[in-house]
């Protein structure tokens, strides 16, 4: 054994640990920044190897590598593969015992460390730093560093005790790394992680070997089945849904219909879930469908899809869930149904969740962001890419640049729409949901609207040119759009500011023709 196991060079650690020949993209001036001391910013997408922009830095510098990371869930395995290759690597978090803590400490403090582990809350107790001044620290890894962001989707209080990091050990590197970064983000980890000197990496976030497409939710089964059933009958891919319950019941159909998918939310027990994830990671072909509690730290290579059965709740999760498909490269899909109830349920989600009116209006910013994503008749990667701050052209490898959406004016029934709701809030002070006011338009005799007498209003009827699946994708794009808001717990439809323009004739309103749409109404073809 030679008397210490450092590498002198990056590029030897790359090769002899690790067995690659080069570096990828910024690698090798992100790794030779934190080497010689200095702070780095690392935006990279998923799969774009940000693991190494610490790990090999760790395997040069004398000492430890102090890795914070939120995944202590994630953090055996991490250590299993890097003590496989070769690595002195270990965890410090709260599902040890004291006797394997010991362990890990008495290892640290004699040097024979080149990679720890922490979970963040544990950084912040003072007992932790007063031992971790003991041995000798390489570099501070803040890994997930968007966690640290209020702002973002995924804040962990704990994250934000990490700025003292610089205050209490000002000669140590520190990197910080993260997959999902808006604008806002970004100054959000600069500024709360206090690193105003570091130098800033910011890679491209395409992923051009994936094929966005977004439709429109029907029958959303049938359609995620015929979608796995000819484009992947035997791949690897995940489903995701919000609530377990329809990751049960999506699971379970899939296996009525031959298909290889197993459930995976925090309902079920750790043990079945640990085993799982090792199928999906062992086996070929299996599906696994699931909440977002499934996938952060997965490294799968050859996710051929992921689906969305339910609409994300912001562009940054979908971007995420997504870039879990095709990190080998090789073309794979993310699909995606969405529908009026997705909008209307969200919204409501958002009215009633707990939190102040500035929390509110961020998911509400996040929703509409990702509505724009949906609703958009140009490129989504265009969409998405401009969303994280960077320009792109048209793809050709999306829905709408492959089928352009044709746009419709639908000005009419809209117009015919907000009267129908501006009736029956003066004349009768009733507010309802999408579903009724359908029923009205469309004239249909339901025990409810005979009770209400509501085939006696001057909209009854007027929107029978339009089919009850069409009237849906009416109502939903002006949801999108913000010409109707929903209130309350049954999701009553209001209007907005935007919707009395329309109804005064001084603004149009501009749809995007659904895929499925059959027949264009009158009003398309603007009679
Ligand atoms: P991220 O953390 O950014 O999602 P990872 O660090 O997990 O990405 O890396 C993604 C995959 O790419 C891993 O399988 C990793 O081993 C591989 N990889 C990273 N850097 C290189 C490289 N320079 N050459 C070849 N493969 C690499
Ligand atoms: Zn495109």
């Amino acid at each position: 054994m030679p008397a210490t196991r450092k590498f002198v060079t990056a590029a030897e650690a790359l090769q002899t640990v690790f067995g690659y020949d080069s570096f990828r993209g910024d690698q090798a001036e992100i790794i030779a920044q934190v080497v010689h001391g200095k702070d780095a910013v690392v935006l990279m997408p998923t799969g774009g190897g940000k693991s190494l922009c610490y790990q090999i830095p760790s395997l040069v510098r004398e000492g430890t590598g102090i890795v914070v990371s939120p995944l202590i869930a994630l953090m055996q395995d991490q250590v299993d593969a890097l003590t496989a290759v070769g690595v002195r690597a270990a965890f410090l978090n709260s599902s040890q015992d004291a006797a394997a803590r010991g362990r890990v400490e008495r290892d640290y403090l004699s040097g024979d460390l080149d990679l720890l582990y922490v979970a963040p809350e544990r950084l912040s107790s003072e007992a932790t730093k007063r031992f971790l001044d003991q041995g000798t620290i390489a570099l501070f890894a803040i890994d997930e560093a968007h966690c640290v962001s209020q702002w973002g989707h995924d804040f962990r209080p704990d994250y934000l005790a990490l700025s003292e990091l610089a205050d209490r050990w000002p000669d140590v590197p520190r990197i910080a790394l993260t997959a999902t970064a808006t604008d806002a983000t970004h100054q959000e980890i600069t500024t709360r992680l206090q690193m105003g000197d570091a130098k800033h990496f910011v890679a491209s976030f395409d992923r051009p070997n994936i094929q966005y497409r977004i439709v429109g939710k029907n029958e959303v089964r049938k359609q995620l089945l015929s979608f796995i059933k000819t484009e992947h009958p035997s791949d690897a891919g995940i489903v995701y849904a919000l609530s377990r319950k329809t990751v049960d019941q999506t699971a379970e159909f899939l296996r009525q219909n031959g298909l290889n998918a197993l459930p995976y939310h925090a309902g079920l027990d750790a043990g079945l879930r640990a085993r799982t994830q090792s199928r999906f990671l062992r086996e070929e072909g299996v599906i696994i469908v699931a909440t977002i509690a499934f996938g952060m730290g997965i490294d799968k290579p050859d996710v051929r899809f992921v689906a969305h059965i339910d609409l994300p709740k912001s562009v940054e999760g979908y971007y995420q869930e997504t870039g879990r498909a095709g990190r080998d490269g090789a073309p794979a899909d993310a699909w995606l149904a969405y529908g009026l109830a997705d909008v209307v349920q969200q919204r409501r989600m958002i009215d009633e969740s707990p939190g102040d009116l500035s929390h509110r209006r961020k998911l509400s910013a996040h929703l509409d962001a990702m509505l724009a994503l949906c609703e958009t008749v140009h490129c989504r990667r265009v969409n998405l890419l401009r969303y994280f701050g960077q320009t792109s052209e048209p793809c050709g490898n999306c829905d709408t640049c492959l089928e352009p959406p044709a746009a419709w004016d639908g000005t009419v029934p809209a117009q015919k729409l907000l009267s129908t709701i501006v009736r029956l809030l003066r004349e009768r002070n009733q507010k309802f949901g999408a579903g009724h006011l359908i029923d009205i338009l469309r004239g249909k005799e339901t025990p409810r609207a005979t009770q209400h007498g509501h085939n006696a209003l001057k909209t009854w009827g007027i929107g029978a040119d339009l089919s009850d699946q069409q009237w849906r994708g009416v109502v939903r794009q002006m949801l999108a759009q913000g010409f109707l808001a929903t209130s309350g717990e049954y999701g009553t439809l209001i209007l907005t500011d935007a919707a009395a323009e329309v109804l005064g004739g001084g603004r149009s309103v501009q749809l995007r023709t659904e895929p499925d749409r059959p027949v264009r109404s009158a009003a398309a073809r603007g009679s």
